[in-house]
């Protein structure tokens, strides 16, 4: 009886477990966050390392399930919201002490990765390590390198934030049910961004209307979002060219550093 819409595959396989929270180097010094934890497989094997342990789960179907598993531990935590619209700062305050390190760890309903992952690394909150179970071609975009055909907006807005490594590929064989494709468990350890954007905001737009049409050239596509008239041009030439950007270069070619130039330079010229 599992949810298909609310992306419940559950893991089954003990090392993979272990593996996930080695991959978190997961200790008494940390309070750890999960999300989704489904039966509460993942959930035990954290509770036996960690301080405390807080999961979100939106499926009130397997609340009862989860307080019946998890009885034998004092350190956990089950609050049955999304994620996504839960005051996390103030479960957080509610939950733990602060005197702990901070860490998500979670094998993600995959449906909605992408968002998950956003709405935690634009959350502001500190967080010591994200480890995190996703469908493998989604970590092969998140960590990509320029250059590459996974890379894009993705794998720049999320290593802006941070250093972001596969630590390992899961078959899908250990999942029930199992999923039509391999699951990678990705490492994302926050850092401060390279530099600093002037305007987040439009260096995120930047990033996104560059990589609009893939196979278009830089040039092409940023004629797309700021425009075509002859002073607009007139002024994305000027600024390639104090960045040092070819015009025939294509997005994918760009560091995030010289996306960040870009950005600040065109603000610097408006
Ligand atoms: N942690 C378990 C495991 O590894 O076996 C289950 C992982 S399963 C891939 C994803 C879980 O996330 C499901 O239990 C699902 O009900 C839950 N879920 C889906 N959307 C959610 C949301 N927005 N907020 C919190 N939990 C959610």
């Amino acid at each position: 009886n599992f949810k298909k819409s609310l992306g419940q595959n559950f893991l089954t396989d003990i090392n993979v477990l272990h593996n996930i929270v080695d991959a978190a180097e997961i200790s008494e010094e940390d309070d750890v966050i999960e999300v989704g934890p489904g039966i509460g497989a993942l959930t035990e094997q954290l509770a036996k390392r960690a301080h405390q342990v807080m999961a979100f789960e939106i499926d009130e179907r397997l609340i009862p399930v989860l307080k019946e598993t998890l009885a034998p531990y004092d350190n956990i935590t089950v609050v049955q919201q999304d994620i996504l619209k839960t005051n996390l700062e103030q479960q957080i305050e509610a939950h733990f002490d602060g005197h702990h390190q901070l860490k998500l760890v979670a094998n993600l309903p995959y449906y909605i990765t992408t968002p998950i992952i956003m709405h935690l690394l634009e959350s502001g909150i500190h967080f010591d390590a994200i480890v995190v179970m996703m469908q493998k071609e989604v970590a092969q975009r998140l960590t990509a390198e320029p250059g590459t055909k996974d890379y894009g907006s993705l794998s720049i807005a999320v290593q802006y934030y941070t250093d972001a490594k596969i630590a390992f590929i899961v078959p899908k064989t250990v999942f029930v049910p199992q999923p039509k494709i391999d699951s990678a468990v990705v490492r994302l350890t926050p850092q401060k961004p390279v530099k600093q954007p002037q305007d987040e905001q439009a260096f995120m737009q930047l990033v996104k209307g560059s990589f609009a049409h893939r196979r278009k050239s830089l040039w092409n596509n940023l004629l797309g979002i700021y425009g075509k008239d002859p002073a607009t041009k007139e002024r994305l030439e000027k600024v390639l060219a104090q960045v040092g950007i070819e015009k025939s270069i294509r997005a994918e070619r760009l560091t995030i550093s010289q996306f960040i130039d870009l950005s600040n330079g065109l603000i610097e010229n408006d």
